[in-house]
């Protein structure tokens, strides 16, 4: 006959193997790349195919900004000028946008991290939750292609921050700063490198192959 401790065992194995399977099933993506890789294009196409929740820190400060709450106000003249966000602020906020999304399959972080401070308080956070991040395509494209890019993209978005000498200091930051979560991300055999110069398309489809063999 089962005594109290056999069903206080059982239990706790069932939530152990509970907190298991969610651990394997969430798909957690950092998409990673400067300024003008085609993050948030490819972002777009990610969480349709895989039903992810995408979150973009540069759209959330954004909306923000836009809707004139105290964050925004906060750092509104950051964004203008094309630097980083302080840590703890973006951190916040992002920690936020996940809690407000607890049924989520898994997410795809587009912007963050963007230090290393941000790379290890995002796996501290995710631990907690029993997930983790599964995998960080690199979207790789040289710098000609992205001040062209983000040239053309200037004529339709109207973003303040997309002006040459911003936009410079948007790709100087992430030389700077953003390009030594790579080397985080690869000590934890995660980043797997996609050429983001090509067909959309043909773009997606590496991305897909990369996240796939990957899980
Ligand atoms: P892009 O990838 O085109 O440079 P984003 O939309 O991702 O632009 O970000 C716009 C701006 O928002 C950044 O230049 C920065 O000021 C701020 N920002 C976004 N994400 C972060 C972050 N993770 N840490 C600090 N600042 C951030």
């Amino acid at each position: 006959m089962a005594t109290g401790a056999d069903n206080l065992i059982f239990a706790a194995n069932c939530l152990l193997s509970d907190a298991k399977t969610l651990y394997h099933l969430m798909l957690n993506i950092v998409i990673f790349g400067p300024p003008g890789a085609g993050k948030g294009t490819q972002s777009a196409k990610l969480i349709a195919k895989y039903n992810l929740v995408h979150i973009s820190t540069g759209d959330l400060f954004r909306m923000h900004i836009k809707n004139q709450t105290e964050l925004g106000k906060r750092v509104k003249d950051i964004l203008d000028s094309g630097l980083l966000v302080p840590d703890s602020v973006t951190i916040d906020m992002l920690e936020e946008e996940v809690k407000r999304n607890p049924q989520a399959n898994g997410f795809i972080f587009d912007g963050f991290p963007r230090t290393v401070a941000q790379a290890e308080a995002l796996d501290a956070f995710l631990e907690n939750k029993n997930s983790a991040i599964s995998v960080v395509p690199q979207l790789d494209v040289n710098e000609q292609e992205l001040k062209r890019r983000i040239a053309e993209r200037k004529k339709v978005s109207g973003r303040a921050d997309d002006d040459e000498d911003k936009l410079i200091k948007r790709i100087d930051e992430y030389f700077n700063k953003t390009i030594h979560v790579l080397p985080y991300y690869q000590a934890q055999r995660k980043v797997v490198t996609v050429n983001g110069i090509g067909e959309i398309e043909e773009i997606f489809d590496n991305l897909c192959e990369a996240i796939d063999s990957a899980r």
